[in-house]
């Protein structure tokens, strides 16, 4: 029962203290907008805590979101003591924390708050609700729950996450029940176009470098609906794109017309690619994911696999074909 986890979730902030609060790897405005609503949450309470992440957060959702807290990028300052009480946030496994759980205790007590279906409950406590939009939904449900005072700063991290995870009030998770939420986000205040703009609207020269070096780099498979973009070392560093950079660009291959599946190919080093999926409406490509080692949602899910770009395309093709049937 979803108000039993949230009443799981206020006891363990509430009966516990000094806490390393941490979100996944390359975090998203979901990831961000959470990390930072926690720490408010927690502020509120009167909680010792640390915001952590394996690398840099990107500079444009705390541009959006104006505040005093910051996330500590543990790559270049390391943190100073282990904890025993971790709130994970948006991690759909334990392992998207990346080298922040070296800080995690040996008797750490997680709580494991999320909305992939491919969670596998790894907390001592487990908020895990697939029907949530995003995590920051969830977060504003834990609000509620608690009835703490909502303010513009928290109702707008809140909201960043929403806006983001939904892909700007577009994809299917946008339900009516998010649109509630969001106008009582928007009533207490929440600037909407500032966010968007930030988060949405606005792209780096870096990027756009890059999409130039990706584009010609697109194939299509399986009658033109398998559509697959990559992006090499030598496009990476041609253009010195930074991953935030290519966040976005797996769209260009999933939003071909007539395209159900779309896939982009990062390739982090001689033998290693992260891969990106991403589909329209009869593929579930959380599935495929899984079964290489990652997860996600049923329209967008990812993971990391070993070879060439080539050999890790080809991999990607088969997985797709073995589930969706060749054509
Ligand atoms: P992206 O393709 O933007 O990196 O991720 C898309 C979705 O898949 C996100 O919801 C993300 O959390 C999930 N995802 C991406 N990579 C991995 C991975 O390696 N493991 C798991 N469990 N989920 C992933
Ligand atoms: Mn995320
Ligand atoms: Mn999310």
């Amino acid at each position: 029962e979803y108000s039993d986890q949230l009443a799981a979730a206020s006891r363990f902030l509430n009966e516990n203290d000094h806490f390393l609060v941490v979100n996944h790897v390359n975090p998203d405005g979901d990831a961000t907008g959470s990390i930072l609503a926690m720490g408010y949450l927690l502020r509120l309470l009167g909680k010792q805590f640390t915001l952590a992440n394996e690398g840099a957060t990107p500079a444009k959702f705390f541009a959006a979101t104006p505040s005093s807290l910051t996330v500590q990028n543990v790559s270049e300052s390391p943190l100073q003591q282990k904890y025993k009480y971790v709130i994970t946030l948006d991690c759909g496994d334990l392992a998207r924390v990346g080298a922040v759980e070296q800080y995690f205790a040996d008797d750490v007590q997680i709580l494991n708050i999320d909305h992939h279906a491919t969670n596998d409950h790894f907390g001592a406590v487990n908020v895990v609700r697939p029907l949530a939009c995003a995590t920051a939904e969830i977060l504003l449900d834990l609000s509620a729950h608690n009835q703490f005072p909502m303010s513009v700063e928290l109702a707008s991290f809140l909201y960043m996450g929403i806006l983001t995870d939904t892909g700007g009030f577009r994809y299917a998770n946008t339900t009516a029940d998010v649109m509630e939420k969001v106008a009582e986000l928007l009533r207490i205040g929440v600037d909407p176009g500032a966010i968007a703009d930030r988060c949405l609207e606005t792209i780096r020269r870096s990027h756009l470098d890059l999409l130039q070096l990706v584009l010609p780099t697109l194939s299509l498979h399986r009658q033109d609906q398998i559509a697959f973009l990559s992006i090499s070392l030598q496009a990476r560093e041609q253009s010195q794109a930074v991953d935030e950079d290519m966040e976005q660009i797996v769209n260009y291959a999933r939003n071909i017309e007539g395209v159900e599946v779309g896939v982009l190919f990062k390739q982090m080093d001689q033998q290693t690619v992260k891969i990106s999926f991403r589909s329209r409406q009869d593929v579930d490509v959380s599935l495929i994911a899984k079964q290489l080692g990652g997860g996600g949602h049923a329209r967008a899910a990812g993971c990391t696999a070993q070879g060439s770009l080539e050999e890790v395309q080809r991999l990607a093709l088969q997985k797709i074909e073995n589930l969706w049937g060749e054509k």
